[in-house]
Protein backbone atom coordinates (compact mmCIF):
# COMPACT_ATOMS: atom_id res chain seq x y z
CA UNK A 1 0.00 0.00 0.00
CA UNK A 2 1.26 3.35 -0.80
CA UNK A 3 0.32 6.53 0.66
CA UNK A 4 -2.14 8.90 -1.67
CA UNK A 5 -0.25 11.63 -2.76
CA UNK A 6 0.72 14.19 -0.12
CA UNK A 7 -2.01 17.37 0.56
CA UNK A 8 0.36 19.58 -1.36
CA UNK A 9 -1.35 23.06 0.78
CA UNK A 10 0.23 24.84 3.43
CA UNK A 11 -2.28 25.76 6.28
CA UNK A 12 -2.36 29.07 5.41
CA UNK A 13 -3.34 28.11 1.63
CA UNK A 14 -6.04 25.80 3.15
CA UNK A 15 -7.16 28.63 5.79
CA UNK A 16 -7.52 30.67 2.32
CA UNK A 17 -10.00 28.07 0.28
CA UNK A 18 -12.62 27.98 2.76
CA UNK A 19 -12.46 31.71 3.94
CA UNK A 20 -12.94 32.38 0.48
CA UNK A 21 -15.57 29.56 -0.23
CA UNK A 22 -13.74 27.48 -2.39
CA UNK A 23 -14.10 24.94 -0.73
CA UNK A 24 -15.53 23.62 3.52
CA UNK A 25 -14.60 22.66 7.06
CA UNK A 26 -16.63 19.58 5.93
CA UNK A 27 -14.68 18.73 2.56
CA UNK A 28 -11.46 19.56 4.29
CA UNK A 29 -12.16 17.16 7.26
CA UNK A 30 -12.90 14.50 4.74
CA UNK A 31 -9.68 14.52 3.01
CA UNK A 32 -7.84 14.27 6.21
CA UNK A 33 -9.78 11.05 7.61
CA UNK A 34 -9.79 9.83 4.04
CA UNK A 35 -5.53 10.01 4.14
CA UNK A 36 -5.64 8.79 8.17
CA UNK A 37 -7.14 5.88 7.25
CA UNK A 38 -4.55 5.14 3.77
CA UNK A 39 -1.95 5.70 6.37
CA UNK A 40 -3.28 3.80 9.25
CA UNK A 41 -0.43 1.38 9.28
CA UNK A 42 1.77 4.29 10.53
CA UNK A 43 0.18 3.87 13.95
CA UNK A 44 0.36 7.71 14.66
CA UNK A 45 -3.27 8.22 15.81
CA UNK A 46 -4.47 6.75 19.06
CA UNK A 47 -8.10 8.21 18.42
CA UNK A 48 -10.10 9.93 15.78
CA UNK A 49 -12.41 12.82 17.46
CA UNK A 50 -16.49 11.79 17.48
CA UNK A 51 -17.35 15.71 17.51
CA UNK A 52 -14.97 17.00 14.62
CA UNK A 53 -18.00 16.93 12.32
CA UNK A 54 -20.06 19.59 14.70
CA UNK A 55 -16.47 21.58 14.83
CA UNK A 56 -16.65 21.46 10.71
CA UNK A 57 -20.47 22.81 10.56
CA UNK A 58 -20.00 24.85 13.34
CA UNK A 59 -17.09 26.73 11.13
CA UNK A 60 -19.22 27.45 8.35
CA UNK A 61 -22.04 29.30 10.27
CA UNK A 62 -19.63 31.37 12.47
CA UNK A 63 -18.12 32.00 8.72
CA UNK A 64 -21.21 32.81 7.29
CA UNK A 65 -22.27 35.25 10.15
CA UNK A 66 -19.19 37.40 9.09
CA UNK A 67 -16.75 36.14 11.57
CA UNK A 68 -13.07 36.03 10.82
CA UNK A 69 -11.46 32.98 11.75
CA UNK A 70 -7.50 32.49 11.68
CA UNK A 71 -7.84 28.42 11.12
CA UNK A 72 -10.97 28.77 9.40
CA UNK A 73 -11.59 24.84 8.47
CA UNK A 74 -7.88 24.13 9.00
CA UNK A 75 -7.58 20.11 9.97
CA UNK A 76 -5.24 19.51 12.95
CA UNK A 77 -4.19 16.99 15.07
CA UNK A 78 -3.43 17.08 19.14
CA UNK A 79 -1.03 14.96 20.77
CA UNK A 80 -2.81 12.41 23.33
CA UNK A 81 -1.87 14.86 26.50
CA UNK A 82 -3.69 17.89 25.55
CA UNK A 83 -7.41 17.71 26.80
CA UNK A 84 -10.34 18.14 24.46
CA UNK A 85 -13.36 17.93 26.07
CA UNK A 86 -15.03 14.77 25.55
CA UNK A 87 -12.48 12.94 23.50
CA UNK A 88 -10.03 10.36 25.04
CA UNK A 89 -7.15 11.70 26.67
CA UNK A 90 -4.80 8.93 27.23
CA UNK A 91 -1.62 10.28 27.31
CA UNK A 92 -0.38 6.72 25.35
CA UNK A 93 -1.00 4.83 29.08
CA UNK A 94 -3.15 1.72 29.52
CA UNK A 95 -3.66 4.09 33.03
CA UNK A 96 -5.57 6.44 31.05
CA UNK A 97 -7.45 4.25 28.58
CA UNK A 98 -10.30 5.55 29.09
CA UNK A 99 -9.94 8.66 30.29
CA UNK A 100 -12.73 11.11 28.99
CA UNK A 101 -11.32 14.51 29.27
CA UNK A 102 -14.31 17.07 31.01
CA UNK A 103 -13.00 20.44 29.96
CA UNK A 104 -10.56 21.55 26.75
CA UNK A 105 -6.98 22.73 27.37
CA UNK A 106 -6.22 26.76 26.58
CA UNK A 107 -4.14 26.12 23.67
CA UNK A 108 -6.38 23.76 22.07
CA UNK A 109 -9.56 25.71 22.55
CA UNK A 110 -7.60 28.58 20.90
CA UNK A 111 -7.67 26.60 18.23
CA UNK A 112 -10.94 25.88 17.94
CA UNK A 113 -12.00 29.28 18.46
CA UNK A 114 -9.49 30.44 15.15
CA UNK A 115 -11.73 27.86 13.68
CA UNK A 116 -9.98 24.68 13.77
CA UNK A 117 -11.33 21.28 13.07
CA UNK A 118 -9.12 18.65 15.41
CA UNK A 119 -9.33 15.42 13.30
CA UNK A 120 -7.74 13.12 15.81
CA UNK A 121 -5.54 12.76 18.63
CA UNK A 122 -1.82 11.56 17.88
CA UNK A 123 -0.02 8.48 19.35
CA UNK A 124 2.73 9.60 21.91
CA UNK A 125 5.47 7.91 24.34
CA UNK A 126 4.02 7.19 27.85
CA UNK A 127 3.26 10.30 29.25
CA UNK A 128 5.35 12.11 26.65
CA UNK A 129 8.61 9.69 28.33
CA UNK A 130 10.73 8.34 25.51
CA UNK A 131 12.60 9.46 23.15
CA UNK A 132 11.61 7.26 20.30
CA UNK A 133 7.78 7.01 20.23
CA UNK A 134 8.20 3.34 20.80
CA UNK A 135 6.39 3.50 24.79
CA UNK A 136 3.09 4.04 24.18
CA UNK A 137 1.17 1.40 25.41
CA UNK A 138 -1.22 1.91 21.26
CA UNK A 139 2.74 0.69 20.01
CA UNK A 140 5.14 2.83 18.48
CA UNK A 141 4.60 5.74 15.85
CA UNK A 142 6.61 4.21 12.63
CA UNK A 143 8.71 6.66 10.38
CA UNK A 144 6.91 7.50 6.86
CA UNK A 145 10.72 8.03 5.71
CA UNK A 146 11.13 4.30 6.87
CA UNK A 147 8.76 2.37 8.64
CA UNK A 148 11.44 -0.07 10.00
CA UNK A 149 12.70 3.29 12.09
CA UNK A 150 11.18 5.15 14.95
CA UNK A 151 9.75 8.69 14.50
CA UNK A 152 11.38 9.75 17.68
CA UNK A 153 9.73 10.94 20.54
CA UNK A 154 7.71 11.67 22.18
CA UNK A 155 5.70 13.66 20.19
CA UNK A 156 5.52 10.60 17.69
CA UNK A 157 2.36 10.74 16.11
CA UNK A 158 2.26 14.47 15.44
CA UNK A 159 5.47 14.40 13.49
CA UNK A 160 4.60 11.42 11.83
CA UNK A 161 0.76 13.04 10.58
CA UNK A 162 2.55 16.03 9.35
CA UNK A 163 5.12 14.60 7.73
CA UNK A 164 2.78 11.90 5.71
CA UNK A 165 0.71 14.73 4.86
CA UNK A 166 -2.55 14.07 6.67
CA UNK A 167 -2.82 17.48 7.78
CA UNK A 168 -0.19 20.18 7.50
CA UNK A 169 0.42 21.08 10.75
CA UNK A 170 -0.42 19.81 14.39
CA UNK A 171 0.94 19.75 18.42
CA UNK A 172 2.76 18.52 20.35
CA UNK A 173 4.54 18.98 23.47
CA UNK A 174 8.51 19.10 24.29
CA UNK A 175 9.70 18.54 27.83
CA UNK A 176 13.12 17.69 27.25
CA UNK A 177 12.77 17.49 23.55
CA UNK A 178 9.43 15.94 22.26
CA UNK A 179 8.53 18.27 19.69
CA UNK A 180 11.93 18.97 18.26
CA UNK A 181 13.25 15.62 17.73
CA UNK A 182 10.59 14.22 16.05
CA UNK A 183 9.96 16.60 14.15
CA UNK A 184 13.98 16.65 13.18
CA UNK A 185 13.91 12.78 12.32
CA UNK A 186 10.30 13.03 10.35
CA UNK A 187 11.61 15.81 8.19
CA UNK A 188 9.45 18.47 9.22
CA UNK A 189 9.85 21.86 11.36
CA UNK A 190 9.50 21.55 15.63
CA UNK A 191 9.39 24.80 18.13
CA UNK A 192 9.45 24.43 21.31
CA UNK A 193 8.00 28.14 22.74
CA UNK A 194 9.90 29.90 25.22
CA UNK A 195 8.72 28.56 28.70
CA UNK A 196 5.19 30.38 29.75
CA UNK A 197 4.92 31.48 25.77
CA UNK A 198 2.34 28.90 25.52
CA UNK A 199 -0.25 27.70 28.53
CA UNK A 200 0.29 24.66 29.99
CA UNK A 201 -3.50 24.61 31.13
CA UNK A 202 -5.11 21.54 30.08
CA UNK A 203 -2.03 19.62 29.35
CA UNK A 204 -1.23 16.68 31.18
CA UNK A 205 1.87 17.39 33.28
CA UNK A 206 5.12 15.37 33.16
CA UNK A 207 7.52 17.25 34.53
CA UNK A 208 5.77 20.88 35.26
CA UNK A 209 9.30 23.57 34.89
CA UNK A 210 10.17 21.90 32.23
CA UNK A 211 6.80 21.13 29.90
CA UNK A 212 5.68 23.19 27.16
CA UNK A 213 3.12 23.02 24.00
CA UNK A 214 4.63 23.81 20.48
CA UNK A 215 3.65 23.25 17.02
CA UNK A 216 4.71 21.05 14.21
CA UNK A 217 4.64 22.43 10.88
CA UNK A 218 6.07 21.43 7.24
CA UNK A 219 6.54 25.78 6.93
CA UNK A 220 7.81 29.07 8.80
CA UNK A 221 5.12 30.53 7.97
CA UNK A 222 2.73 27.78 9.13
CA UNK A 223 4.56 28.21 12.32
CA UNK A 224 3.58 31.68 12.40
CA UNK A 225 0.10 31.50 11.62
CA UNK A 226 -0.29 28.73 14.46
CA UNK A 227 2.04 30.78 17.45
CA UNK A 228 -0.33 33.55 16.90
CA UNK A 229 -3.03 31.99 17.65
CA UNK A 230 -1.96 29.59 20.95
CA UNK A 231 0.39 31.88 22.33
CA UNK A 232 -0.15 34.72 24.75
CA UNK A 233 -1.33 35.18 28.20
CA UNK A 234 -3.52 32.59 30.02
CA UNK A 235 -4.54 33.34 33.86
CA UNK A 236 -5.60 29.34 34.36
CA UNK A 237 -1.48 28.58 34.14
CA UNK A 238 0.45 30.63 36.70
CA UNK A 239 3.51 30.44 35.09
CA UNK A 240 2.33 31.75 31.70
CA UNK A 241 3.97 35.22 30.47
CA UNK A 242 2.01 38.33 29.39
CA UNK A 243 4.24 38.40 26.19
CA UNK A 244 1.68 38.73 22.81
CA UNK A 245 2.89 36.79 20.07
CA UNK A 246 3.97 38.97 17.24
CA UNK A 247 4.90 36.28 14.66
CA UNK A 248 4.64 37.63 10.94
CA UNK A 249 4.55 35.16 8.10
CA UNK A 250 6.15 35.78 5.50
CA UNK A 251 8.88 38.67 6.94
CA UNK A 252 11.78 36.15 6.63
CA UNK A 253 15.10 37.63 8.53
CA UNK A 254 17.30 39.27 6.77
CA UNK A 255 20.74 36.72 7.72
CA UNK A 256 22.94 39.28 6.83
CA UNK A 257 24.85 40.31 9.67
CA UNK A 258 22.94 37.31 12.06
CA UNK A 259 25.84 36.78 14.23
CA UNK A 260 25.54 32.92 14.47
CA UNK A 261 27.17 30.79 17.61
CA UNK A 262 27.73 26.63 16.84
CA UNK A 263 27.60 25.26 20.24
CA UNK A 264 31.23 23.42 20.06
CA UNK A 265 29.62 20.79 22.87
CA UNK A 266 27.48 19.34 20.35
CA UNK A 267 29.56 18.67 17.09
CA UNK A 268 31.04 15.65 18.62
CA UNK A 269 29.53 12.05 18.69
CA UNK A 270 27.54 12.90 15.82
CA UNK A 271 27.04 10.41 12.37
CA UNK A 272 28.80 11.77 9.22
CA UNK A 273 25.17 12.64 8.06
CA UNK A 274 24.32 15.09 10.53
CA UNK A 275 27.90 16.87 10.49
CA UNK A 276 27.70 17.22 7.14
CA UNK A 277 24.07 18.66 7.21
CA UNK A 278 25.36 20.80 9.90
CA UNK A 279 28.02 22.26 8.10
CA UNK A 280 26.08 22.59 5.21
CA UNK A 281 23.42 25.05 6.86
CA UNK A 282 26.32 27.07 8.56
CA UNK A 283 27.88 27.34 4.87
CA UNK A 284 24.45 28.82 3.87
CA UNK A 285 24.12 30.97 6.19
CA UNK A 286 27.67 32.26 5.84
CA UNK A 287 26.76 32.66 2.07
CA UNK A 288 23.34 34.58 3.25
CA UNK A 289 26.01 37.49 4.86
CA UNK A 290 25.70 35.73 8.57
CA UNK A 291 28.87 35.40 11.07
CA UNK A 292 29.38 31.93 12.01
CA UNK A 293 31.49 30.69 15.24
CA UNK A 294 31.90 28.16 17.95
CA UNK A 295 31.29 28.83 21.29
CA UNK A 296 31.60 26.01 24.41
CA UNK A 297 29.44 25.90 27.06
CA UNK A 298 30.91 23.46 29.22
CA UNK A 299 28.17 23.00 31.30
CA UNK A 300 26.29 21.34 28.51
CA UNK A 301 28.22 18.14 29.55
CA UNK A 302 25.69 17.84 32.55
CA UNK A 303 22.71 18.48 30.60
CA UNK A 304 21.61 14.95 30.09
CA UNK A 305 21.87 14.09 34.04
CA UNK A 306 20.90 17.24 35.55
CA UNK A 307 17.43 17.16 32.77
CA UNK A 308 16.91 13.42 34.45
CA UNK A 309 17.54 14.53 38.17
CA UNK A 310 15.41 17.60 37.71
CA UNK A 311 12.23 15.73 34.94
CA UNK A 312 11.85 12.71 36.81
CA UNK A 313 11.53 13.62 40.44
CA UNK A 314 8.93 16.10 39.06
CA UNK A 315 7.10 13.07 37.13
CA UNK A 316 7.33 11.14 39.95
CA UNK A 317 5.40 14.40 41.87
CA UNK A 318 2.88 14.58 39.09
CA UNK A 319 2.16 10.94 38.30
CA UNK A 320 1.05 10.02 42.13
CA UNK A 321 -2.54 11.17 41.13
CA UNK A 322 -2.97 8.07 38.73
CA UNK A 323 -3.75 5.59 42.27
CA UNK A 324 -7.25 4.41 40.63
CA UNK A 325 -9.02 6.44 42.89
CA UNK A 326 -9.89 10.06 41.23
CA UNK A 327 -7.49 9.25 38.12
CA UNK A 328 -6.50 5.69 36.32
CA UNK A 329 -8.44 2.84 35.83
CA UNK A 330 -8.89 1.31 39.06
CA UNK A 331 -7.85 -2.70 39.64
CA UNK A 332 -10.56 -3.46 41.83
CA UNK A 333 -10.32 -6.33 44.65
CA UNK A 334 -8.28 -6.44 48.01
CA UNK A 335 -8.07 -3.51 50.42
CA UNK A 336 -7.29 0.06 49.03
CA UNK A 337 -3.27 -0.57 49.23
CA UNK A 338 -3.83 -3.38 47.34
CA UNK A 339 -5.89 -1.90 44.51
CA UNK A 340 -3.73 1.02 44.27
CA UNK A 341 -0.30 -1.29 44.12
CA UNK A 342 -2.18 -3.16 41.29
CA UNK A 343 -3.45 -0.22 39.21
CA UNK A 344 0.52 1.18 39.32
CA UNK A 345 1.82 -2.08 38.32
CA UNK A 346 -0.99 -2.58 35.85
CA UNK A 347 -1.71 1.14 34.42
CA UNK A 348 2.29 2.02 33.86
CA UNK A 349 4.82 0.75 31.44
CA UNK A 350 8.28 -0.08 32.44
CA UNK A 351 9.30 3.60 31.34
CA UNK A 352 7.28 5.42 33.61
CA UNK A 353 7.78 2.85 36.55
CA UNK A 354 11.45 3.49 36.16
CA UNK A 355 10.97 7.10 36.36
CA UNK A 356 8.55 7.04 38.94
CA UNK A 357 11.14 4.98 41.27
CA UNK A 358 14.58 6.77 40.36
CA UNK A 359 12.45 10.28 40.58
CA UNK A 360 11.38 9.36 44.18
CA UNK A 361 14.49 7.95 45.59
CA UNK A 362 16.11 11.36 44.46
CA UNK A 363 13.60 13.43 46.25
CA UNK A 364 13.84 11.37 49.14
CA UNK A 365 15.72 12.39 52.69
CA UNK A 366 19.18 12.26 52.70
CA UNK A 367 19.14 12.15 48.50
CA UNK A 368 17.37 14.90 47.85
CA UNK A 369 21.01 17.19 48.63
CA UNK A 370 23.19 14.84 46.45
CA UNK A 371 20.83 14.72 43.47
CA UNK A 372 17.85 16.93 43.25
CA UNK A 373 18.90 19.94 44.59
CA UNK A 374 22.73 19.63 42.95
CA UNK A 375 20.75 19.55 39.47
CA UNK A 376 18.41 22.59 40.13
CA UNK A 377 22.26 24.61 41.28
CA UNK A 378 23.65 22.68 37.47
CA UNK A 379 20.41 23.67 35.83
CA UNK A 380 21.26 27.84 36.92
CA UNK A 381 24.62 27.11 35.75
CA UNK A 382 23.70 25.76 32.40
CA UNK A 383 20.94 29.30 32.17
CA UNK A 384 24.14 31.46 32.93
CA UNK A 385 26.15 29.88 30.15
CA UNK A 386 23.79 30.49 27.90
CA UNK A 387 23.16 34.31 28.54
CA UNK A 388 26.64 35.03 28.21
CA UNK A 389 26.48 33.39 25.06
CA UNK A 390 23.78 35.86 23.84
CA UNK A 391 25.97 38.25 24.96
CA UNK A 392 28.06 37.24 22.03
CA UNK A 393 25.41 35.98 19.38
CA UNK A 394 21.85 36.58 18.17
CA UNK A 395 21.00 32.99 17.63
CA UNK A 396 22.76 29.57 18.96
CA UNK A 397 22.84 26.32 16.24
CA UNK A 398 23.38 22.25 17.19
CA UNK A 399 21.93 19.67 15.41
CA UNK A 400 18.54 18.50 16.83
CA UNK A 401 19.65 14.86 17.17
CA UNK A 402 23.37 13.77 16.99
CA UNK A 403 21.48 10.51 14.53
CA UNK A 404 18.92 10.30 12.03
CA UNK A 405 15.71 7.69 12.91
CA UNK A 406 17.24 4.53 14.54
CA UNK A 407 15.66 1.06 14.08
CA UNK A 408 12.31 0.03 16.01
CA UNK A 409 13.70 -1.81 19.47
CA UNK A 410 17.31 -0.48 18.58
CA UNK A 411 17.24 1.19 21.91
CA UNK A 412 14.15 0.06 23.54
CA UNK A 413 16.05 -2.65 26.03
CA UNK A 414 18.59 0.27 27.01
CA UNK A 415 17.45 3.08 28.61
CA UNK A 416 20.73 5.22 29.07
CA UNK A 417 21.41 4.63 25.84
CA UNK A 418 18.01 6.42 24.73
CA UNK A 419 18.53 9.07 26.99
CA UNK A 420 21.64 9.70 24.50
CA UNK A 421 19.30 10.80 21.97
CA UNK A 422 18.21 14.07 23.87
CA UNK A 423 21.60 15.65 24.48
CA UNK A 424 20.92 18.37 21.82
CA UNK A 425 17.80 19.21 23.06
CA UNK A 426 17.16 18.90 27.15
CA UNK A 427 19.38 22.09 27.93
CA UNK A 428 16.87 24.00 26.26
CA UNK A 429 14.29 23.27 28.25
CA UNK A 430 16.56 23.58 31.43
CA UNK A 431 17.01 27.24 30.52
CA UNK A 432 13.57 27.79 29.37
CA UNK A 433 14.26 29.12 26.13
CA UNK A 434 12.45 28.81 22.54
CA UNK A 435 14.40 26.16 19.95
CA UNK A 436 13.15 25.11 16.67
CA UNK A 437 14.10 22.33 14.88
CA UNK A 438 14.14 23.00 11.23
CA UNK A 439 14.18 20.12 8.59
CA UNK A 440 17.57 20.66 6.88
CA UNK A 441 18.79 17.86 4.66
CA UNK A 442 19.18 13.83 4.75
CA UNK A 443 21.44 11.24 5.49
CA UNK A 444 21.70 8.01 3.36
CA UNK A 445 21.28 5.06 5.28
CA UNK A 446 20.59 1.15 3.85
CA UNK A 447 19.14 2.94 0.21
CA UNK A 448 17.03 5.34 2.52
CA UNK A 449 17.05 9.08 2.83
CA UNK A 450 16.53 9.57 6.15
CA UNK A 451 15.97 13.30 7.41
CA UNK A 452 18.43 15.55 9.66
CA UNK A 453 17.25 18.56 11.82
CA UNK A 454 19.27 21.40 13.07
CA UNK A 455 17.92 22.95 15.96
CA UNK A 456 18.27 27.28 16.63
CA UNK A 457 18.19 28.68 20.09
CA UNK A 458 17.03 32.00 20.84
CA UNK A 459 17.55 33.74 24.03
CA UNK A 460 14.27 33.74 26.06
CA UNK A 461 10.98 35.88 23.78
CA UNK A 462 12.58 35.29 21.11
CA UNK A 463 10.72 32.93 19.65
CA UNK A 464 9.70 35.02 16.60
CA UNK A 465 13.41 35.58 15.86
CA UNK A 466 14.06 31.63 15.25
CA UNK A 467 10.50 31.39 12.98
CA UNK A 468 11.87 34.57 10.83
CA UNK A 469 15.19 32.45 10.66
CA UNK A 470 13.19 29.41 9.40
CA UNK A 471 11.45 31.83 6.80
CA UNK A 472 14.96 33.14 5.67
CA UNK A 473 16.70 30.22 5.43
CA UNK A 474 13.84 28.66 3.36
CA UNK A 475 14.17 31.86 1.33
CA UNK A 476 17.83 30.29 -0.04
CA UNK A 477 16.56 27.41 -0.40
CA UNK A 478 19.07 25.59 2.47
CA UNK A 479 15.88 24.36 4.40
CA UNK A 480 12.81 22.86 3.11
CA UNK A 481 9.95 20.39 4.23
CA UNK A 482 10.45 17.32 1.47
CA UNK A 483 7.07 15.05 0.99
CA UNK A 484 7.58 11.91 2.97
CA UNK A 485 7.84 9.12 0.03
CA UNK A 486 5.17 7.05 1.31
CA UNK A 487 5.56 3.55 2.67
CA UNK A 488 5.03 0.07 1.50
CA UNK A 489 2.90 -2.27 4.13
N1 LIG B 1 13.23 12.28 25.78
C1 LIG B 1 12.90 13.14 26.88
C2 LIG B 1 12.33 12.33 28.01
O1 LIG B 1 12.12 11.19 27.81
C3 LIG B 1 11.99 14.20 26.42
C4 LIG B 1 10.57 14.03 26.79
C5 LIG B 1 9.70 15.18 26.38
O2 LIG B 1 10.16 16.19 25.86
N2 LIG B 1 8.43 15.03 26.67
O3 LIG B 1 12.09 12.82 29.08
Amino acid sequence: MSLPSTDPHSAAELVRTVQAGETTAAALLAAARARAEAASGLNALISLNDHADEQAVAVQSRLAAGESLPLAGLPMVIKDNLNLNGTRTTCGSRMLEHYVSPYTATAVQRLLDAGAVIVGKANMDEFAMGSSGESSAFGPTLNPWDTSRVTGGTSSGSAAVVAAGLVPVSLGSDTGGSVRQPAALCGVYGLKPTYGRVSRYGLVAHASSLDQIGPVARSAADLALLMNVIAGHDGRDATSLDAPPAFAAGTPEDLRGLRVGVITESLGGNTAGVSAVLNATLDALRGAGASVAEVSLPALKHAIATYYLISMPEASSNLARYDGMVYGSREPGGDVLGSMTRTRERGFGREVQRRIMIGTYALSSGYYDAYYSKATRVRRLIANEFSAAFADFNVLVTPTSPFPAFRLGEKMNDPLTMYAADVDTVAVNLAGLPALSVPAGFEEVDGKRLPVGVQFIAPALQDELLVRIAGGLEGIGAVRAEEAPGYAG
